[in-house]
Formats: C-alpha cells, structure tokens, sequence
C-alpha cells in the first residue's frame, strides 16, 4: 500500500511510539569488557593510545570488575601481560601465570562474574607471534621464519587448560591456527572441563585496527606480520568457511574481528549458521571515537550507541567492548 497511506513516519512521532517498534537493544547483559591484567600490586598503567583503559595489577582488576558487575557487565575477558616472555610462550601454560592468578582472585573476590580469557601466545613469546616459529631450515633465507600451526595446538590446549583449572568460565582462542578449537575441546574434555564453552575467534582478520591493542598487551610481532595465519580482510566466503570449521571442530560461540568494518560477515555468519556470534568491537575502532570525540567532532555517547547497535542489528549476540563500563553506567542510569 503505498504513499499517500503508508506513512511509515507515523511511528516516529515521539519516543513512546519509537520504542515500540525499536528491533534492536543493547544491554548491559550484551556486553563483554576486556582488560589487560600485569605482575605487580596497586598498578594502574593508562594505555597511551586507549584512552580510558589500563593495564591493571590483579588486586586493581578485581576492583574494576567489581565496579563493572555493579553497573550491570556481567563478563569480562583477560588478556595477560606477563613477568617474562620466550620463544615458546612458556608463560601462557603455566599454572601460576599471570592470567590463572587473575582468574582465580576474580572468581573468589567477584562471585557471578563471568570469567572469559584470551588463548594465544602472542602476548608470551619473546617474537611476538600467536605460536611457537618453525625450526629455521639449514642455508633457508631469513624471511622463511613461519609459525608452526601443529606445534602451536599442544601449546594451546595446555592453555586452555590452565586457565579452566584456574577458574575461567569460557575459553577463547585467538591465534587462527588451524584445528585449534578441535585441540583445545579435546584437551579440556580429556581434563574434565567438558563443561567450558568455548569462544572461538573464528574469524579474525589481519588488518591495522589492533595496533592500540598491542600497547596495551605488548605483543607486538618484532619481525614480519601475522598475514600468515590470520585472515584476509578481502575474504568472505573464506571467513564462513572459517567459522564452518570451528563449529564442526565444537566452537561454541564464533567471533568476527574486528565489527565494525565486517559487519557483512557478522551478518552472513548469523543467518547462515544461526549460531551465537561474537563480535570485537577493537582497539582501533575505539580510539578512533576517543581521538575524535577529545576533539570535540563528534558526540562520543550518541556514536558508541550508533556504532554498538549496529553491531547488534548486524546480527550479533554479544560484543567485546571498551566501551562496556561507560554503556552500562548510562544504561543504568548512573
Ligand atoms: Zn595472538
């Protein structure tokens, strides 16, 4: 029935009317909160190009997810800058490691927390690469250095398990080796946690929206890229094969990264698979608001409302934000 009957202004009238028909919401629930976790008491370390956001000692986070479970974030994933780094990540699987320390003060101290860490090495390895580096061949030219994928798996599952033994709620890979959910499922159900889910970066592409990302976790690659293992942002129909695979090797929930220049893919992965999907809203996308809102060019709030609703209507479940805390302060009112 067209115009002049249709008159889809009609439910635009005012907010009332507006809210009735509103499709998507973003909630508190919605949100999962990143931090960065370092050695050390009482520090609190700004990360230059994240405004807002810190490297935090164990005692700082549990205060900062306590304030954040009090403003309604009831998730948060930990990312572990540790003591010491080498060539084979020895950090990222060790019992006492930064990340299981943290997980276990935050699941005594901040009951009802959900409790998600970050499986990868890139923030434990001295070359700051997501796995352990192929032996160099005899007389091979330097550039050949390469991430060996079925060395890295074992590492991964130790991982995995280290942080499950430790308390974590959910696990998630980020490293984009392949076979690494079927790895990290089978490691974990043979360790008698076949009751941690899983949430697999399964898409995640090599791009330059993570650079203020690795300040905040000193794990940038001191040679090369990670072109090698993570995806191209050209490729689409690759990442739903990505995500296929994940779910096949017992994903539980799959990641698109980053959101906002993929949210074709965060659809296509929603409609195709009808599977909860996660999006990372990163560091990128995040300073870019801060550096423009600090200016003054854009209205920070009225832009990460736009920006994360769009993630949802998209066709995401849930998003890593560092936003969460400011979102959920205003949604609740504060
Ligand atoms: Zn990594």
């Amino acid at each position: 029935m067209p115009f002049p009957q249709e008159r889809p202004r009609r439910m635009r009238r005012n907010e009332a009317l507006r809210s009735l028909v509103r499709e998507t919401t973003l909630a508190p629930d919605d949100l999962v909160w990143p931090l960065f976790v370092v050695p050390g008491a009482k520090v609190r370390n700004p990360v230059r190009s994240m405004p807002g956001v810190f490297q935090l000692s164990v005692d700082e986070l549990v205060a900062e997810a306590q304030q954040g479970l009090e403003a309604g974030v009831r998730s948060v994933i930990l990312f572990g800058v540790p003591e010491h780094k080498d060539d084979v990540g020895s950090g990222a699987y060790d019992d006492d490691g930064i990340i299981p320390r943290a997980v276990r003060a935050l699941k005594a101290k901040v009951p009802g927390l959900v409790v998600m860490t970050d499986v990868c090495m890139c923030e434990y390895t001295d070359h700051g690469h997501c796995g352990v580096l192929k032996p160099p061949r005899v007389g091979g030219p330097g550039q050949d250095l390469q991430v060996d994928n079925d060395l890295t798996l074992p590492l991964l599952a130790r991982e995995a398990v280290a942080h499950a033994r430790a308390g974590a709620d959910v696990v998630a890979p980020s490293d984009m080796m392949d076979g690494r959910v079927a790895a990290i499922r089978r490691a974990l159900d043979e360790n008698g946690f076949g009751e941690v889910p899983i949430l697999s970066y399964a898409a995640k592409f090599a791009g330059a929206f993570y650079g203020p990302f690795r300040d905040a976790a000193e794990s940038a690659p001191q040679f090369g890229d990670r072109r090698g293992y993570q995806m191209d942002p050209a490729n689409g129909d690759e990442a739903l094969r990505e995500i296929a695979l994940d779910i096949a090797e017992g994903a539980d929930i799959v990641m698109v990264k980053p959101a906002l220049a993929y949210l074709d893919l965060i659809h296509r992965a929603k409609s195709r698979f009808g599977f909860p999907v996660a999006a990372y809203n990163v560091s990128g996308e995040y300073a870019m608001v801060k550096a423009a809102a600090a200016r003054g060019w854009i209205d920070e709030r009225l832009v990460v409302d736009e920006l994360l609703t769009s993630i949802r209507r998209a066709g995401a479940d849930m998003i890593l934000t560092y936003f969460a805390m400011d979102v959920a302060r205003r949604l609740a009112g504060h």
